[in-house]
């Protein structure tokens, strides 16, 4: 079935005019219909068993999946809205009346964006293009999000240092102090959110921190005032697979006298107060052994007692 190949080809979605293109004829489409192998989500556009409920909604509405859900199909950053963010561009077939519903059948809050991309690239039929997406989503994300967003496409390869460049460039000015304080260090959005409130709290924070043993040297995702290891499980990136591997390291790292504590996205998104007190009270009594350790009095003071 070649009509249903391209489709499979396009990510499952197409559209007749990508059809056609590809050479495709009417006849074909239809066959491909009435078999089965395609369904229309739309007029002049098309779905096959693969597509997903956000690509089948997006077809529906003649519309792409846009800023935070496109960037978040992706594993890039994006925050915790959960509406489907969606763009319908101006040239968006169909006819009738443009149809913006705020929610979709599951009761799933729909948000549109405006029909005018800001870079000339079209994306794919069902989706905006990457650079978009990005742009997008660091205008409807608060500042400390949208931050992670840009590190976390960068990182994670969605769009190229170039376009990066150019995001940051034409930013709006809250972001500006933010992007100054980018780095690209972090293996997920949760550890640059981590990262920048505990520097902003007042902590040294280094990322990617090695500790040297004797078995090799371990990495740790940040290291608070020299004294207290943070491991970051970003929810999607570490599944149970690696766990038995993170228990072997915080093992190691507890072994060589450095505390660690280990922080989940629920941590961090719902219950930052109480991890914050936490880290405080951990780092505190962290640079009292070390201080104590390197035979310095415990009051504050660094004069050596002797
Ligand atoms: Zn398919
Ligand atoms: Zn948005």
């Amino acid at each position: 079935m070649r009509a249903l190949q391209i489709v499979c080809s396009l990510g499952h979605v197409a559209t007749t005019d990508e059809l056609f293109r590809r050479g495709i004829s009417a006849r074909e489409i239809r066959a491909a219909l009435q078999s089965g192998h395609i369904a229309r989500a739309a007029r002049g556009s098309y779905v096959c068993a693969h597509a997903d409920a956000e690509q089948r909604q997006a077809a529906a509405l003649h519309a792409q999946i846009a800023c935070v859900s496109a960037v978040h199909r992706f594993g890039v950053w994006s925050g915790v809205d959960s509406a489907l963010h969606l763009m319908r561009p101006a040239d968006a077939r169909g006819g009738g009346p443009i149809t913006r519903p705020s929610t979709d059948q599951s009761g799933r809050d729909l948000h549109f964006h405006g029909a005018t991309p800001r870079f000339a690239r079209p994306g794919q039929s069902w989706m905006v293009d990457p650079l978009e997406a990005v742009w997008q989503a660091i205008h409807c994300l608060d500042e400390e999000n949208a931050i992670a967003c840009l590190e976390s496409a960068r990182h994670l390869k969605f769009i190229t240092p170039t376009e990066l460049r150019r995001l940051c460039v034409l930013a709006p000015a809250r972001l500006q102090p933010g992007i100054r304080e980018m780095e690209d260090t972090a293996d997920s959005g949760l550890e640059t959110l981590v990262r920048r409130r505990l520097r902003h709290h007042g902590f040294t924070v280094v990322a990617q921190g090695q500790v040297g043993t004797f078995a090799g040297s371990i990495r740790e995702d940040l290291v608070v005032d020299d004294c207290v290891a943070l491991e970051i499980d970003g929810r999607q990136w570490h599944g149970a697979a690696r766990l038995g591997s993170d228990y072997d390291r915080d093992l190691m790292v507890e072994g060589l006298g450095r505390r660690t504590l280990r922080l989940s996205y629920r941590h961090v998104m719902f219950e930052w107060a109480t991890t914050l007190a936490t880290i405080e009270r951990t780092v505190a009594d962290a640079r009292r052994v070390r201080d104590r350790r390197r035979g310095r009095r415990i009051d504050g003071q660094n004069e050596p007692w002797w």
